[in-house]
């Protein structure tokens, strides 16, 4: 299970080895592939729906505070800041939310470029300043990697979609990536994400039976398996992970809900939100502008059927939503 990728941080090369290697090299090989390509997805509906239930979360926390910063400082909205930003698959959500400047931030540098040429080819052209950089943001300060000018002002909007979990291998690397969402934050800003449900993940878990011989389970989209079924230490808890056209097989570490928010409140971030997948649908789904998104954004079809089978929609609860406010 060794895996080895180059760091380079501008001086020298550095090896990088173990889980953190598997995990870049995995999402730096996995291909850009165009809007048409991605409508092949055999797992497209889960896909869509995972876009949604993001755009949810930008338009419901994320607004507010970018329009709170918009009204301060006349009629431009605010800054954003896209931790773990992968292949730049957030930036038209952004572009909607009419954002000033956006700075994009990934440990896979590949994926990197793949993020800043799809914002210049955004339609109609980039209505925004973005910026982007390959760091490791769970071992590294910002300012190691970014000018100090970007950083000189916090932002208003912290987002990181599909990442955090990875940053719970160590006490030392959550606390770090904490302290760059915190130290990057203005007093009033909001912090949004999407990880997998500790609580789901755990009692799943405790039901496989005493004598299974391996620890996992899931369907034909999904697959997780765990290495051991007692030691479940508060960091560095491991899970191999495997989604259909998304994730080959690759380590992942629960973030115990508990844990996360206690060592959160150090950094002065408070939950205001906290929903299972499934229940941002339920909350949602008739709601008069996330509703029609639905369609808008081919989660259901024109007759309001949905484009996800039993597994997938079995899948997609797998994740959590949540937004913090910096106090
Ligand atoms: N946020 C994007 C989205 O929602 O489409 C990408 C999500 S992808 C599932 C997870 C991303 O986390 C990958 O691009 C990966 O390279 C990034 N990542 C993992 N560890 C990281 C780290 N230590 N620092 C920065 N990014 C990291």
């Amino acid at each position: 299970r060794d895996s080895e990728d180059m760091e380079d941080d501008g001086r020298k090369k550095r090896r990088r080895t173990g889980d953190v290697g598997l995990v870049v090299e995995h999402y730096n090989a996995r291909p850009d592939v165009g809007v048409s390509q991605r409508q092949e997805s055999p797992i497209i509906g889960l896909k869509s729906f995972n876009n949604w239930v993001k755009s949810v979360l930008i338009t419901r926390f994320a607004h507010p505070a970018l329009v709170a910063d918009s009204e301060a400082r006349g009629s431009l909205r605010g800054r954003v800041l896209d931790i773990g930003c992968g292949k730049g698959g957030d930036l038209t959500k952004w572009s909607k939310a009419r954002i000033r400047e956006y700075v994009g931030i990934d440990i896979a540098a590949i994926s990197v470029e793949q993020a800043r040429l799809r914002h210049m080819s955004l339609r109609g052209g980039p209505r925004f300043a973005a910026s982007f950089f390959a760091l490791d943001c769970y071992e590294h300060d910002l300012h190691d990697g970014l000018p100090p000018a970007l950083l000189a002002r916090p932002f208003d909007v912290v987002s990181m979609q599909f990442c955090m979990h990875y940053a719970f291998e160590s006490e030392k690397k959550a606390r770090c990536m904490l302290k760059n969402v915190a130290d990057n934050l203005r007093s009033g800003g909001i912090f949004i994400g999407t990880i997998p449900d500790s609580t789901q993940l755990m009692d799943r878990l405790d039901s496989l039976p005493p004598n299974a011989e391996e620890l996992s389970w899931g369907n034909s989209v999904y697959k997780v398996r765990f290495e051991d079924r007692a030691h479940r230490p508060l960091f560095g808890h491991r899970y191999w992970f495997f989604l259909r056209d998304a994730v080959d097989d690759v380590p992942e570490y629960v973030v115990q809900w508990d844990n996360f928010i206690k060592l959160a409140a150090e950094y002065g971030l408070r939950c205001v939100y906290k929903k299972e997948f499934h229940q941002v649908f339920e909350e949602h789904h008739t709601h008069p502008e996330f509703g029609p998104l639905l369609e808008r954004m081919k989660v259901v079809d024109a007759d309001g059927e949905s484009q996800m089978d039993e597994d997938q929609w079995e899948a997609a609860n797998i994740y959590v939503a949540f937004a913090f406010e910096k106090r």
